[in-house]
């Protein structure tokens, strides 16, 4: 299937409400399929799910971790040692070289403890806007509104946002949802776009917004359109 285009429009702030209050009560105890003890861990779990599935970090992290249980064992790993690990994870030349990095941080800049605010945790190595908003909304509760890129589709096909970057989708929806439910919304669309939304192809006949979502109208379109090229 071509890739479906996004609604040229947002939807109404009434719809858009209407569509996140569906999504919220679908995924209520919606939580990070990411598995951690602690925050040190949930930061170096998220540096290494960048290209790679929440799964596979999950069976890759409890062998790292055995090894280099703490901020200060990781600092001292040898790269080397590290790749051999996170293979599987994909980039692992440049994941063991950022998360060596952000250990050694973590010990001579943090005191080995992972910092909550904005500002400290992209100033590790390998840890963007995304990043950190994950480990401040997880971790410490913080009010954070991480966008990925399922963040980003669900939140286009639902038409509510217009956004070119994953900061002005932030924007957008953040104005959507109180500000005490951002950490929540993130998964909400996350979950929905794992196991419903899917890129490319969004399974619209067993989602609970289809009723309201601007995006079936455009497959139908496009479905229209190939049928009477067939003909
Ligand atoms: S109706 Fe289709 S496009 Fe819209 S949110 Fe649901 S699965 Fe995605």
């Amino acid at each position: 299937m071509p890739a479906i285009p996004f609604p040229a429009k947002r939807v109404t702030r009434a719809r858009a409400l209407e569509e996140l209050a569906i999504l919220e009560r679908n995924y209520a105890h919606a939580v990070t399929a990411l598995e951690y003890h602690n925050p040190f861990e949930l930061l170096i779990a998220v540096i290494l799910s960048a290209q790679c599935t929440d799964a596979r970090v999950n069976l890759t992290t409890p062998h790292l971790f055995a090894k280099y249980p703490t901020p200060q064992a990781l600092a001292r790993a040898r790269q080397h040692d590290v790749e051999a690990i996170i293979k599987s994870c994909g980039f692992y030349r440049m994941k063991a070289k950022n998360i060596i990095s952000a250990a050694r941080d973590l010990v001579e800049v943090h005191g080995g403890v992972v910092p909550r605010e904005r500002e400290a945790l992209e100033g590790l190595a390998g840890v963007g806007r995304k990043t950190a908003s994950v480990v401040m909304s997880v971790a410490f509760d913080e009010a954070a509104f991480a966008v990925d890129t399922h963040v980003f589709r669900v939140a286009h096909r639902l038409g509510l946002t217009l956004g070119t970057t994953p900061r002005q989708v932030e924007e957008d929806v953040t104005k959507l949802v109180p500000k005490a439910k951002w950490r929540f919304a993130h998964h909400w669309l996350i979950l929905h776009g794992r196991a419903i939304c899917k890129a490319p192809t969004p399974r619209c006949g067993s989602c609970p917004v289809r009723d309201i979502c601007p995006t079936p109208p455009i497959i139908a379109k496009m479905n229209r359109a190939r049928a009477v090229r067939a003909r």
